[in-house]
């Protein structure tokens, strides 16, 4: 188990990618709080880790609140008395072509996807650096690196992410705090559920291994960069895509 007795917070962590980093990181031994909007979601997930053995902590919370992220990671630590790993995952989509995008769609996205990272991982951080140890793991985008068209509010948020994760790398390195992020493709979750066939299959076109990736497929990226094997790498960016963008 590469993960006994380690203490993961997952944001976003009741459904798709987030509950599939959940469920790898509890088989491999750790504890597991993840915060959500939806409390129907979230209880599923409470079950589902509940049965690998682990512990669970679940959270109903809005990322984009500081307040309700800060009480939260306080249960946690109350519960767990330790911050480990941060996983910054949740994440929306409110797609429109810049020129009838509204104030609120930019927003929106600008508020879960950018802010909402800040916000966990300043909380976070405080604890993480009173230990002088911890990883995080940022999920952005490819969309971030390469754009794409309907999506401006998307990118720049993943951009965001991207440029974040870098530069927070370099301000926690010396309390040995090792912050990356995974910069997943097209990945067959509720996010694409929601692309028309004609869309998907314009992305198959794009995607050299020719299909889409799988949640497991990131967790499996973000256990290896929460493991000891990453110990020498932050500040980076991991693709996982399928070859989409090289
Ligand atoms: P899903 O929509 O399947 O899951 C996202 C989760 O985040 C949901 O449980 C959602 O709750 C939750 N969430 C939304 N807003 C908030 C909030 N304000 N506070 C707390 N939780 C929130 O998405 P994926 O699993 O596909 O995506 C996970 C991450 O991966 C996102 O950051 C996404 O941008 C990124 N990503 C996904 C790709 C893909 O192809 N799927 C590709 C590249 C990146 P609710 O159930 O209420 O919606």
């Amino acid at each position: 188990m590469i993960l006994k007795n380690k203490v993961t917070i997952i944001t976003g962590g009741a459904r798709g990618i987030g509950k599939a980093i959940a469920l790898k990181f509890a088989e491999e031994g750790s504890d597991i709080a993840i915060c959500d909007v939806n409390a129907d979601t979230l209880n599923v997930a409470r079950e589902e880790i509940e049965a690998k053995g682990r512990s669970v902590l679940t959270g109903k919370v809005d990322v984009t609140k500081l307040e309700d992220v800060q009480k939260f990671i306080q249960k946690v630590l109350d519960k767990f008395s330790k911050i480990d790993i941060l996983i910054n995952n949740a994440g929306i989509t409110r797609d429109g072509l810049l020129v009838r995008m509204s104030d609120a769609d930019w927003d929106a996205v600008l508020s879960v996807n950018l802010k909402g990272t800040f916000n966990c991982t300043k909380v976070v951080a405080k604890s993480m650096m009173k230990s002088r140890a911890g990883r995080i793991v940022n999920i952005a985008s490819i969309i971030g690196i390469v754009g794409n068209g309907g999506q401006a509010n998307y990118a720049a948020s993943k951009g965001g992410v991207i440029a974040f994760t870098k530069s927070i790398a370099k301000e926690l390195a010396s309390r040995n705090i090792n912050v990356n992020a995974v910069a997943p493709g097209f990945i067959e979750t509720d996010m694409t559920a929601k692309l028309s066939e004609d869309v998907r299959n314009r992305i198959m076109k794009q995607v050299p291994l020719a299909k889409l990736g799988s949640p497991d497929d990131v967790a499996n990226v973000a256990l290896f960069l929460v493991s000891d094997a990453s110990n020498y790498i932050t500040g980076q960016v991991v693709q996982v895509d399928g070859g989409m963008v090289t």
